[in-house]
């Protein structure tokens, strides 16, 4: 599709001719301190963002065109979906989230939500996403089946008070998200539609110029619906993901099942204790007395607490070479709680000055039949544990594990025996590299590291239930809508191209996103003749459609290639020495590669190579 009938509606913007010298370009030397992954400190150096506060930056003029590109994107690929454009309030009623059962969760809990209390004593919260408001819209607009299905989209700032604000735009506390939400009269019609969104997002991943994985995700306690994200795969990305050689399965980890590694068989005797003073880890147990992590039995004691006040202590049994995948945990607790005690709000280790008499416990020697009795007395907690067990741990045929005595271990342990009752088996490990392919045990897992641009989630009627948003089917029949919703980080997607992009030199935007497709430079400001030819080529570029910056500043060349390199602008005419011949240098960030010669030539071969790079090719 030709770039023109994209950029046509509106955003013409881009071609406003713009000179270096009225740029506002404040450029840094030196790496700030404050960012730690390459993208941060690119978009920092080059004065593209500035930090206001924590996790809170200002998109300079540089940025702004990055990101009013990207959302040009979005926007067209959205469009021709069918999805209709809105913008809803940011400010949102503390009411619609608490019958969705969030606010608690929002708030108290995680605390992502900033909320306030305005002058009327009414508590607001500031939009960390949209499903409630935009369900009690659905609610009084969508009545019929006929008005079906409807997806409605945003482009808009979303607030969260992150934990862990870091790495700039990538985990803000202020940044852009694309949100939509669909509607529709059955599963069916919700599935295809899921399809559709999949097939968009590939679509505007790559026309941002992006390799982006689509992968298997959590769909949180809402349970059994799809949902998958898209992750640019980068070195610094924060999720880890865990893909099969054929390419037949990529998923989050947090999300990811697989096939363990076997554990080595313990080869003992009966079962006895042992004496392991001192030895409270994993690791002191298998040098001491030359056991395999695989067959030790580790016990993790945590508690989980609930919106309506009550604390749920939770003992999980995992194989001692497992992680607790605390995600698919808190699943589980959700889907068996949540219904009675209202949201899970945390997930914490439990500490031992929570107990009445916390001699009773005995750390690093725990087994998986501890007693509720060291419960006893504690005012805050629910008096029995939880017993939970990881697949991998029910599995284990003999093995060693805790005596509940300090100092002491018990080997060749086996389930049923000694009054220890196996739990369902679960699971609640983190699928690891190297693990098996459920399908195919063949194939081994790769583990590689991406950056979440984009979430497509399968609701079903959670919120349409929660806010009772109903509508009457074919039948005459009145039932709930089938939703779904779709995020894109518009701004964490702006610099993920830059984490994909940049070398030493600076960024280098891919075509579609950047700044600017070209900078002409004027190697001396100084000769007229440089001068005159860069401002009529500059002049000429502009109105053949080239987004064109010239670099009028009177700075040494040098310094201005080093700027251009910098800010990563994708194609650069310099126009020196040789312009008394008629001469001029075309140079391209990407490759490095230079060419001479008449600019008639170069522009008309710079236009066909732009023409393919605008599509993302
Ligand atoms: P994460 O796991 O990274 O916190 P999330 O699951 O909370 O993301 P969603 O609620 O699905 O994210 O939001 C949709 C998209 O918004 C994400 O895919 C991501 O690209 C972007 N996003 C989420 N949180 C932030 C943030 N704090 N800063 C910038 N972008 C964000
Ligand atoms: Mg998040």
């Amino acid at each position: 599709m030709p770039i023109r009938t994209v950029i046509g509606s509106g955003l013409d913007w881009f071609q406003d001719l713009m000179r270096v010298s009225a740029l506002l370009l404040v450029t840094l030397r030196d790496d700030p301190a404050e960012a730690e992954i390459p993208s941060h400190r690119l978009l920092l150096r080059a004065g593209y963002i500035r930090r206001v506060a924590s996790g809170i930056y200002a998109y300079l003029p540089l940025m702004w065109r990055v990101l009013r590109k990207v959302s040009a994107i979005v926007r067209e690929e959205m469009d021709a979906t069918g999805a209709l454009e809105t913008l809803l309030p940011q400010l949102q009623p503390a009411e619609l989230w608490e019958k969705s059962g969030r606010w608690a969760g929002y708030t108290e809990g995680e605390g992502i939500m900033f909320h306030l209390i305005d002058r009327q004593e009414r508590e607001l919260g500031l939009g960390p996403t949209h499903e409630e408001v935009i369900t009690s819209l659905a609610a009084e607009l969508l009545r019929s089946y006929r008005q079906l299905p409807v997806t409605l989209y945003q482009i808009q700032s979303k607030f969260r008070d992150e934990i862990r604000p870091r790495f700039g735009l990538m985990r803000g506390r202020e940044f852009i998200m694309k949100d939509a939400y669909s509607f529709h009269a059955g599963p069916e019609d919700l599935a295809r539609e899921f399809g559709i969104m999949e097939e968009a997002y590939s679509r505007i991943f790559r026309r941002c110029g992006v390799q982006a994985l689509a992968v298997e995700a959590d769909s949180g306690a809402i349970g059994g619906s799809a949902s998958k994200e898209f992750m640019v795969t980068a070195a610094a990305g924060e999720d880890l993901i865990l893909s099969s050689p054929d390419g037949s399965y990529a998923a989050n980890q947090e999300r990811a099942q697989a096939l363990p590694q076997p554990a080595q068989p313990l080869e003992v005797e009966g079962s006895s204790v042992l004496k392991t003073p001192g030895q409270a880890t994993i690791d002191d147990l298998c040098s001491a007395h030359g056991f395999q992590p695989c067959q030790i039995l580790k016990v993790i004691l945590l508690v989980a607490r609930f919106e309506q006040g009550r604390a749920q202590p939770v003992l999980v049994s995992l194989r001692g070479d497992q992680q607790l995948n605390e995600v698919k945990l808190s699943n589980v607790l959700q889907s068996s709680h949540a219904p009675e005690w209202g949201a899970l709000l945390s997930l914490q280790p439990l500490l031992a000055t929570e107990l009445a008499d916390a001699s009773r416990m005995p750390l690093g020697f725990i087994g998986p039949d501890l007693e509720d009795g060291v419960l006893a007395g504690s005012s805050t907690l629910e008096p029995e544990f939880l017993r939970l067990a990881d697949h991998t741990a029910v599995e284990l045929e003999t093995f060693v594990c805790g005596a509940n005595s300090n100092d002491q271990h018990r080997v060749g342990v086996r389930w049923g025996q000694q009054g220890l009752v196996a739990p369902e088996p679960l699971d609640l490990r983190c699928a690891l590299e190297g693990d098996g392919l459920t399908h195919d045990p063949s194939q081994k897992l790769c583990a590689s590291r991406g950056i979440e641009v984009g979430h497509i989630f399968q609701l079903g009627r959670k919120y349409s239930q929660a806010l009772d948003a109903r509508f009457t089917n074919e039948n005459g029949r009145d039932e709930p809508l089938w939703m779904g919703c779709y995020g894109i980080g518009v701004s964490r997607l702006a610099q993920a191209a830059v984490e994909q992009h940049h070398d030493e030199a600076g960024i280098v935007w891919p075509v579609p996103i950047a700044p600017f497709e070209l900078v002409v430079v004027i190697a001396n400001a100084k000769d007229p003749v440089q001068v005159d030819l860069a401002e009529r080529l500059y002049r000429e570029l502009s109105a053949a459609g080239v987004d064109v910056l010239l670099d009028d500043r009177s700075e040494r060349a040098g310094v201005k290639f080093k700027d251009a390199e910098l800010l990563g602008i994708p194609w650069r005419l310099v126009v020196g020495r040789g312009a008394a011949d008629g001469l001029v240098e075309l140079v391209e960030r990407a490759s490095g590669d230079k060419r001479e010669g008449a600019p008639a030539v170069l522009l008309a071969s710079l236009q066909e190579q732009l023409q393919q790079q605008r599509l993302g090719l």
